[in-house]
């Protein structure tokens, strides 16, 4: 019998390397875990960022050469995208299973014909035993990379599946009530029960270097998943292997970052 659908959202710094464009060791654990969850029955889905950083890096640009032109920002998407789902087919294979790849946007999300169709892309990539990963189609809606993030994407595709746990990979790797990149002292929060100003306040603004969401982005995405009684976790991709053993028993997630419930 079928036991949770997991979507497992993975930021860009958590799976791209200065030296080697894509984080190969970071796909080839999550390919391992993505693989030993269908082994113990659980439906796996991949959000994964990713395409801007490799685009650049593909075309050897400068990290900021983009950083004001949203139509070039959406053309270098275009290019890293196909290094992206590259490395995930070929370290995916290797566990045995191919991936699909499935671009769309919040306003594709938002209406109901292309939400029913990506729902049952989906339903079909299950059947067909192979395992989704997703991206935003930052290339073809004019403002989704000004916009759009892949946390709050991967909560609404969290609702569309009806997923029973939401888990963020990301560099900081949980919440803390001040960020630990400026406070040394800063503590983790283990667990939410309600977003709150408190938790809001401790999200702060703050954001990746790389990708588009930051903890403030993190924390919204907890919120579209508490609202429909799906669980989020936010996590770092050293714990992503520890995903399996966890039982996902509410305490063993805690240990892992920071779980939302
Ligand atoms: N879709 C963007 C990319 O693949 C990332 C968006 C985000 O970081 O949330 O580069």
């Amino acid at each position: 019998m079928l036991k949770n659908t997991i979507v497992i959202k993975i930021g860009t710094a958590s799976i791209t390397a200065p030296k080697t464009g894509v984080d190969l060791l970071a796909i080839n654990n999550l390919a391992r875990t993505a693989a030993e969850l269908k082994s113990q029955r659980h439906r796996v889905m991949i959000v994964s960022s990713g395409a801007m950083s490799l685009g650049i890096k593909k075309l050897a640009l400068e990290s900021n050469s983009h950083s004001d032109n949203s139509s070039f920002k959406q053309a270098l998407t275009a290019v890293g995208q196909v290094d992206l789902m590259n490395a995930y087919e070929n370290i995916f294979q290797y566990y045995g299973y191919h991936v699909g790849q499935v671009l769309t946007t919040h306003q594709g999300l938002e209406d109901q014909s292309r939400y029913e169709s990506i729902h049952n892309t989906l339903e079909n990539l299950f059947e067909l035993d192979v395992i989704p990963v997703i991206n935003a189609n930052d290339p073809v809606t004019p403002s989704e990379i000004d916009y759009g993030d892949n946390d709050c994407l991967s909560a609404k595709i969290a609702v569309l599946a009806k997923a029973n746990y939401l888990v963020l990979v990301t560099d900081s790797g949980a919440l803390y009530d001040s960020d630990p990149r400026e406070n040394p002292d800063a503590k983790l929060i283990s667990k939410v029960t309600e977003i709150n100003d408190e938790i809001l306040a401790m999200a702060g603004t703050s954001s990746s270097n790389v990708g588009m969401g930051g903890m403030k982005s993190k924390i919204e995405a907890a919120q579209i998943c508490l609202e429909k009684g799906i669980k989020t976790l936010i996590t770092g991709k050293a714990n992503i292997e520890k995903l399996p053993e966890s039982n996902f028993e509410l305490e063993s997630l805690e240990a892992l970052g920071t779980l939302f419930y």
